[in-house]
């Protein structure tokens, strides 16, 4: 079975001392017997990752982190950039790769995104690996390809041993940040799709294995429907997780 995977990108926001503000009010509202059958994650901003790993450590919480970024680089003289190993020493479970506003506004392509996957395995670290269209292909219905595209490109030279820990985010650009969420259905049909292709890529144990998130203007209010359609496993949710309460719902599935 897999479990469902709740992963809350902040993007830009919140200070080391915000951060722990938030994880400590996530982890007091999270902190029930039931609770177990959800994996909770934050992606904070390379600044809060020290302040959040104390504290996920020293009280013991049960939530993960994760970074949003990681060079292709092992080390060496790359100005700004973040390794895998700072990150695995940091205890990072995951990080984030190919992300929309990294691929719009830092020009990351396919081929540097496949280069971020393969760095985070280097590491033990877990890729949230993000594909989804723009606007202009979901209207020329071009979405399953699309995706499934940006997804085989990213998988080059992935084991099927590495690839049945990868999660997979269906992000739809066109629902990132805008309020615009797509529809149960949308994200099922894309969902579905990048397990189908994942069984092609490696086999039906690989496929079965693979979280597949559904990210864009995730709520509280839409979280339950999302989480109904069989091949979403989770969300991966930008503007609402630095908000507390309603993180904290969209984590119980809107209950
Ligand atoms: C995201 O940043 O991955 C995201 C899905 O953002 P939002 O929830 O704000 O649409």
């Amino acid at each position: 079975m897999r479990k469902p995977l709740i992963a809350g990108n902040w993007k830009m926001n919140l200070n080391h001392l915000e951060a722990i503000a938030l994880v400590q009010k996530l982890a007091f509202a999270l902190n029930d017997k039931d609770f177990d059958k959800v994996e909770v994650a934050v992606l904070p901003p390379f600044t809060d990752m020290r302040s959040v790993q104390t504290l996920v450590d020293g009280d013991k919480l049960r939530i993960v982190y994760g970074a949003q970024d990681i060079s292709q680089h092992d080390g060496g003289a790359y100005t700004g950039e973040v390794s895998g190993a700072m990150l695995a020493k940091l205890g990072c479970t995951f990080v984030t790769v190919g992300h929309s506003e990294r691929r719009e506004y830092h020009n990351e392509d396919d081929e540097l995104v496949n280069a971020k996957v393969r760095a985070a395995y280097r590491h033990s670290i877990t890729p949230i690996l993000c594909v989804g269209e723009g606007l202009p292909v979901r209207q020329a219905g071009g979405q399953v390809a699309y995706s499934v595209s940006q997804l085989d490109a990213a998988l080059r030279k992935i084991t099927p041993e590495q690839a049945k820990s990868i999660v997979v985010a269906y992000e739809p650009v066109w629902a990132i940040g805008t309020g615009e969420v797509a529809t149960p259905q949308d994200a099922q049909e894309v969902c579905g799709a990048l397990r189908g292709r994942l069984a092609e890529l490696y086999d039906a144990e690989v496929a079965a294995a693979v979280r597949i998130l559904y990210g864009g203007s995730v709520k509280s209010g839409n979280i339950a429907g999302i989480m109904a359609q069989p091949d979403v496993d989770g969300a991966l949710v930008g503007g609402a997780s630095i908000d507390a309460g309603e993180y904290v719902k969209i984590c119980r599935f809107g209950e």
